[in-house]
């Protein structure tokens, strides 16, 4: 049987629930999709580990990478470069299963022009006083650093129409429900099942 799965890019201001989204659809470790892991030059956060959450690398080794063509796409993002990796990319949806890229809207560019048939999905929060309020969170970041992420969350925002998708996670469980949708029906599509049900075809369009 032949197959190829969807590559969905994922992008959102800090703040919409990018990640909490994306921990959901995978909690149950289904074995048809599967999130891309990046590399980055940004210190791990407490709790993140090497490998799992990003693969964590010095801005030499990031060049390196650079260099060896290594990169599906990368971009410096809040003054550190991201990237993801080419070959599991390629390699994954070979094996026909579907990846997530959490990227930011320069990545999702780039993979746009290179795989127009990426399905690009975008998350906003349901309003601005909301991400205020996500954004504040435990109240422990000054005025000045909120304002910068405020700001940030802004231009990400602005390229929401880029994207073939939009949800609006204002209740989570339905944002979910939406995102599972998208997933659900581009495996409906008319490429995808040509590639899932390959043999299937084949016999029934047999004289
Ligand atoms: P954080 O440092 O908070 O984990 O991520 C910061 C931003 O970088 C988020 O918008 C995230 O989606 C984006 N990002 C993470 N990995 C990649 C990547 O491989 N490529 C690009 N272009 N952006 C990424």
């Amino acid at each position: 049987m032949s197959s190829r799965g969807n590559l969905f890019i994922v992008s959102a201001p800090s703040g919409a629930g990018k990640s909490s989204l994306i921990s959901a659809l995978l909690k149950d470790q289904p074995s048809d999709m599967q999130v891309s892991v990046s590399h980055t030059t940004r210190q791990p956060r407490p709790g993140e580990v090497n490998g799992q959450h990003y693969h964590f690398v010095t801005v030499d080794q990031f060049k390196a990478l650079i260099a060896e063509n290594a990169f599906f796409e990368w971009a410096e993002v809040f003054g550190n470069y991201y990237g993801t990796s080419r070959t599991v990319i390629e390699q994954t949806l070979a094996n026909g299963i579907d990846v997530f890229l959490d990227i930011d809207w320069q990545g999702g560019e780039q993979v746009k022009a290179l795989m127009p048939e990426a399905i690009g999905v975008f998350i906003l929060p349901p309003s601005k006083q909301e991400l205020a309020r996500r954004l504040t969170g435990r109240g422990q970041d000054s005025q000045e650093v909120i304002d910068s992420r405020m700001a940030q969350a802004v231009s990400e925002m602005s390229h929401y129409q880029q994207y073939d998708f939009v949800i609006v996670n204002d209740d989570f469980d339905q944002a979910l429900a939406d995102l599972q949708a998208i997933i659900r029906s581009q495996r409906l599509t008319c490429a995808s099942q040509s590639y899932t049900h390959n043999d299937m075809l084949v016999d029934l369009l047999a004289d």
